[in-house]
C-alpha cells in the first residue's frame, strides 16, 4: 500500500499533554475478580479494562464503539473510580484522579457527569423532576433556594422542557422527556465532560435524533466534552469528531472521524462497518465475523481479534500488537501495520 504522507509525517504521541486536553488515561486497567468455592478460591480476573491509554481534548466528541461486554461502561466509569481502577493513571483537567480524597472525587463528579442508557437510573421515581435536579445542586453545594429553583427552571428549559414540569413525576414523561430531565440532571453542575453511557439505545429511533441534537446543541453553547459511547456505528458517526474502538478491553483503533469512517485499518473495525451497508467503505462486501465474542476471562494469546479475524496471519496468535500511530492522527494495534 502507498502511503505519500508517510514520507513527510513524523509520528506524534498519543498521549503528550497538550494545552486542550481536558482528560488523559494511562495504562488504566480494571480487572474483576472471579471466585469460585466455598473458601472463595479466586479462578481469574476478568479484564474489562486492560491497559487503555487515551486522551481527550476540551470540547471534543469522542465516540467509543464496540460489541457489548467490551469494557466500554467499565472504562466509563473507571474514569471517575465508581468502579475503582486495578491501575494506570487519570488526569482530568491536569488533577490525579487517582491520588483525590473522597471529598475531591465528590467534587470531581460535579465537573465529569454520566448520562446513562436508562435515565430511571438516575431519577428516583417518588421525586419530583425538580427535586431530582435540585438534589443533585444541593449535593454540589448550591445553598441558596431560591438560586436553585431558578437554576432547575434554566435547566429544564434547556434540554427543551416546560420550567413548570419541575412539580411533575418521572412517570409523567415519556422514554424521550425523561432522558432529557437526565441531561439536564448532568448539567446542573456545569461539566466540562459527560460521559454520555448509550444514551440514546433505549428510544425510539424518530427520538434518538431529537436528543442528539438536543446534546450537540448544549456542547455547542457550553464547549463542553464528551465522551461518547455506544455500540451503534451510525450514532457515533453523527455526532463524534474522533472514533475509538474497543476489543475485548481493548482499544485497538482510534482516527478523526472522517479519517475512520472511510480509512477504517484494523479488521475488526472494518467487520464493524461492513456490516452496516450505508457504511460500509467503498461499497465492499460484508465482512461476517467468525464465532462469539471471547471471555474477558481468559483472552485469546497474541492479538485477542485473531480467533475471529478474516486477516489473520501466524504472527497474531503470538505475540500481542503494538498499538500504534500508521498515519496522521491514526493509531491502530495490528500486525498489518
Ligand atoms: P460494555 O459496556 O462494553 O457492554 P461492560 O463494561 O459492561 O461492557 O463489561 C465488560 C466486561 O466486564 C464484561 O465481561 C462484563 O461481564 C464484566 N463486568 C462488568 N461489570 C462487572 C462486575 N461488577 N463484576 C464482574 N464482571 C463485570
Ligand atoms: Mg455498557
Amino acid at each position: 500500500m502507498f502511503m505519500p504522507w508517510r514520507a513527510i509525517y513524523i509520528p506524534g504521541q498519543v498521549n503528550s499533554m497538550t494545552a486542550s486536553a481536558i482528560l488523559k488515561i494511562e495504562n488504566l486497567k480494571k480487572y474483576y475478580h472471579v471466585t469460585a468455592g466455598l473458601v472463595a478460591r479466586k479462578v481469574g480476573d476478568i479484564r474489562a479494562v486492560d491497559d487503555i491509554s487515551l486522551q481527550m481534548n476540551q470540547g471534543e466528541v469522542l465516540g467509543l464503539v464496540g460489541e457489548s461486554g467490551c469494557g466500554k461502561s467499565t472504562l466509563g466509569k473507571a474514569i471517575i473510580r465508581l468502579e475503582e481502577p486495578t491501575s494506570g493513571e487519570i488526569y482530568f483537567d491536569g488533577t490525579d484522579v487517582i491520588k483525590m480524597s473522597k471529598h475531591e472525587l465528590r467534587k470531581l463528579r460535579g465537573k465529569i457527569q454520566i448520562v446513562f442508557q436508562d435515565p430511571d437510573s438516575s431519577l428516583d421515581p417518588r421525586m419530583t423532576v425538580g427535586d431530582s435536579i435540585d438534589e443533585a445542586l444541593i449535593v454540589h453545594d448550591f445553598k441558596n433556594p431560591d438560586t436553585r429553583n431558578a437554576k432547575v427552571a434554566e435547566l429544564l428549559e434547556k434540554v427543551g422542557l416546560e420550567a413548570g414540569f419541575a412539580h411533575r413525576y418521572p412517570h409523567e414523561f415519556s422514554g424521550g422527556q425523561r432522558q432529557r430531565i437526565g441531561i439536564a440532571r448532568a448539567l446542573a453542575m456545569d461539566p466540562k465532560l459527560v460521559i454520555a453511557d448509550e444514551p440514546v439505545s433505549a428510544l425510539d429511533v424518530s427520538v434518538q435524533a431529537q436528543i442528539l441534537n438536543l446534546m450537540m446543541d448544549i456542547k455547542e453553547k457550553d464547549g463542553l466534552a464528551y465522551l461518547f459511547i455506544s455500540h451503534d456505528l451510525s450514532v457515533v458517526r453523527y455526532i463524534s469528531n474522533r472514533v475509538a474502538v474497543m476489543y475485548l478491553g481493548k482499544i485497538v483503533e482510534l482516527a478523526e472521524k472522517n479519517e475512520f469512517f472511510n480509512n477504517p485499518l484494523h479488521p475488526y473495525t472494518e467487520a464493524l462497518l461492513s456490516a452496516i451497508a450505508t457504511l460500509r467503505p467503498g461499497g465492499k462486501e460484508k465482512i461476517l465475523l467468525k464465532g462469539d465474542v471471547p471471555s474477558p476471562l481468559n483472552p485469546p494469546s497474541g492479538c485477542r481479534f485473531h480467533t475471529r479475524c478474516h486477516r489473520v496471519m501466524p504472527v497474531c496468535s503470538q505475540k500481542e500488537p503494538e498499538f500504534k500511530e500508521i498515519g496522521p492522527h491514526h493509531y491502530t494495534a495490528c500486525h498489518l501495520y
